[in-house]
């Protein structure tokens, strides 16, 4: 048996391969879902039923619209200030880590970024907290989950000014209150589906005040009236998202898989903490339920263990390169036995290492 632990694009559950690859064969009437029309009803359906999806599984309330687009998150780092801020004005960011990075990058374009606080001088391992995010901000830019650094925002700062948030890596792994967002974005590619989709969560009222000239293709509002089918959408993206976000329904929606995430994390932080040839690498209080990193106290071993770990079925949990160590990402489709199966290896090492 394999145990994905890749940082993603990642797994997703068996039996949304088999659906997939079934619909790929023969999605309606003899037609593979890879040659039929976005136009049809059955994949208008297909695009209705995954917004109702998204809008069902995190309780989005009222007045908000779920797009499904393409150019991953890091388009949105982009599509973000073009939307929301004008020439002259300010947005600030938390700096969380490279995609925080990539996000206040963008953001020169089209206006200034502020960076309110960063956690760059301790390589990004803890999530700062006391800054304040001055009034007159556009919009406040935050990363909830650092895939790279294994840290995650468990809290939202206090402020009237709209919050913006990179939610690609633990969007659907938690309950989270949208009413305290203004836009959400993240790229289908772990929690949501395969890679190819980007899901956009934005409240309507904050569009449409810009003085930017918007291409649009780049332009939220377009995309809400085109229904996220202004052109050609990513079809076979959506139709697997699709299935994926009914297994999350299936399994009793957000609030249960949050239980076993935490779980699971709970699982794998235990025996870091416990076993003395390793140790976690970020503030215990900021420490991600989706992506575990941890490094080993003798370097030396790390490629013993790495090794151990790929013999036994277990992939991808080689640490991002500027973190290195180990990162196991444990997102909704990885099942506790594949947790147990990492830690019972790292028991089995730590005992030959005595
Ligand atoms: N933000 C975060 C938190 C990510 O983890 C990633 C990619 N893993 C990105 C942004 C970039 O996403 P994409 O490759 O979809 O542009």
């Amino acid at each position: 048996m394999r145990h994905n632990f890749g940082a993603g694009p990642c797994i997703l559950p068996q039996e949304v391969f088999r659906q997939a690859s079934q619909a790929v064969l023969d999605f309606k009437d003899g037609l593979s879902i890879l040659e039929i029309s976005h136009r049809t009803p059955e994949f208008e359906a297909v695009v209705t039923e995954a917004v109702k999806l998204v809008k069902e599984l995190l309780n989005v309330p009222e007045g908000y619209s779920v797009l499904f687009l393409q150019g991953g998150a890091s388009l949105q780092f982009a599509m973000v200030p073009m939307n929301l801020l004008s020439e002259g004005q300010t947005a600030s960011y938390l700096d969380t880590g490279v995609w925080a990075n990539k996000a206040i990058k963008e953001v020169k374009y089209f206006g200034n970024a502020h960076i309110v606080a960063s956690s760059k001088d301790a390589n990004y391992t803890f999530i700062p907290k006391d800054y304040s995010i001055p009034e007159d901000s556009a919009y406040f830019h935050c990363t909830s989950n650092n895939t790279i650094y294994g840290t995650e925002m468990f809290s939202l700062p206090e402020t009237n000014v709209p919050i913006v948030c990179d939610m690609s890596s633990d969007i659907m792994s938690r309950v989270i209150d949208v009413s305290k967002y203004d836009l959400i974005y993240a790229g289908a590619q772990k929690n949501i589906g395969p890679a190819g989709t980007t899901v956009v969560i934005v409240k309507d009222e904050i569009l449409g005040k810009t003085t930017n000239k918007i291409p649009s293709m780049l332009d939220y509002t377009q995309h809400i009236g085109g229904g996220s089918m202004y052109n050609t959408p990513p079809v076979f993206s959506i139709y697997v998202a699709m299935l994926n976000l009914r297994w999350l329904k299936s399994k009793g929606g957000v609030a249960e898989i949050e239980k076993e995430n935490i779980a699971k994390a709970r699982t794998l932080y235990t025996e870091i903490d416990r076993n003395p040839l390793f140790k976690g690498t970020c503030a215990v209080e900021d420490r991600s339920r989706m992506n575990v990193c941890f490094v080993m106290e003798d370097k030396e071993l790390e490629k013993e263990f790495l090794k151990l770990a790929e013999e036994n079925g277990i992939e991808g949990i080689k640490g991002h390169r500027s973190v290195g160590g180990f990162r196991a990402s444990i997102y909704n489709a990885l099942s506790i036995t594949s947790v147990h199966r990492l830690v019972e290896l790292m028991q089995i090492f730590a005992e030959k290492h005595q």
